[in-house]
């Protein structure tokens, strides 16, 4: 327990592809994890500028024997075409955020829902089962945070986005798979909703840059509505900042990233993850 990271021969490698990935959290959480339970792994950045280039990067790194692969903006949808297998999970959000290696063969899935699922759980102690979920944003983590709780029975499941025709698209997607209620709904709609909903997600982006307004207006729901931002950095964005103000439960994206991550750790290794070693690698390395 606790070796020290020391690269051979036999160093089995993971990384991340994406693009840009300099300031990724990644490398810390999963680096950490190798050393502390002694398995002779390293996790590497694999920037990659080009979409075109995606083809040619999996293909080298399938080759040259990695073990492992993070896939993250923009090239979660892109890189499904260039595997071997892709998991039911991965195909229903549409998007591969893991790649683990099995019989030489290199399969995607997608760690975001257990992720996000874990998080809820475990840092806000909230259970979906039968409550009303809002979800702005429906883009790639909108998408797989829409299946999780769809998955997880939530009673009602509303989908926002400034595009309305595209939270349209994954909610009749959702509806399509999930036995459960999801409806589009436009941004300015919102209050209609509003006290219908334990849970508004954010996964729009907004709030990445301080200068942003907030996504939705608060003060539309009720304040025991728990606010969730997928954003991790900064770790108050200004949606958090308004849910303190306001008294209102809320949880920033750190700890979907560390699920999501102890997720793909496990496929990759077949070990329990170190989940405090993990979380306290992610603390460091964002400050
Ligand atoms: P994405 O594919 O770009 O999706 C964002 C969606 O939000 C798009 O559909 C976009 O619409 C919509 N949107 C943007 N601004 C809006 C606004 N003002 N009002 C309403 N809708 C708006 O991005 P993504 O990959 O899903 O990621 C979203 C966020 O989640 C990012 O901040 C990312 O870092 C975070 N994330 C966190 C984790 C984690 O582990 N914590 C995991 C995954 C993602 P348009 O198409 O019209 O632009």
């Amino acid at each position: 327990m606790g070796t020290k990271l020391s690269i051979s021969g036999r160093t089995s490698i993971y990384g991340l592809v994406g693009y840009p990935i300099k300031h990724s959290l990644s490398p810390a959480m999963h680096n950490a994890a190798f050393s502390y339970i002694g398995i002779d792994g390293v996790y590497l950045c694999f920037e990659v500028k080009e979409s075109k280039d995606v083809k040619v990067v999996i293909s080298g790194l399938k080759a040259s024997g990695v073990m492992g692969l993070n896939i993250t903006v923009p090239y979660k949808e892109v890189v499904m075409k260039f595997l071997d297998e892709v998991t039911v999970v991965a195909k229903r959000i549409g998007a591969v955020n893991t790649v683990f290696r099995r019989n030489n063969k290199f399969i995607g899935t997608n760690t975001d829902a257990e992720g996000f699922i874990r998080s809820l759980r475990d840092d806000c102690r909230f259970v979906p089962k039968g409550k009303g979920i809002l979800i702005i944003g429906a883009g790639g983590a909108g998408k797989a945070v829409g299946f999780a709780v769809a998955d997880a029975l939530a009673k009602v499941v509303f989908i926002a986005d400034r595009t309305y025709a595209k939270a349209k698209k994954v909610s009749q997607r959702i509806r399509s798979e999930c036995k459960v209620s999801v409806f589009a709904v436009k941004m300015t709609e919102l209050e209609n909703i509003a006290k219908d909903v334990n849970l508004v997600v954010n996964a729009t982006g907004v709030g990445r840059d301080e200068m942003d307004k907030p996504v939705v207006d608060l003060g539309i729901f009720s304040r025991e509505t728990l606010v969730y931002d997928l954003i991790y950095n900064p770790k108050m964005p200004v949606l958090l900042r308004e849910a303190r103000k306001r008294k209102m439960p809320y949880s920033n994206g750190l700890g979907m990233l560390l699920w999501q991550g102890a997720v793909a750790f496990k496929h990759w290794t077949k070990a329990d993850p170190p989940i405090e070693v993990m979380k306290r690698a992610i603390m460091r390395a964002i400050r």
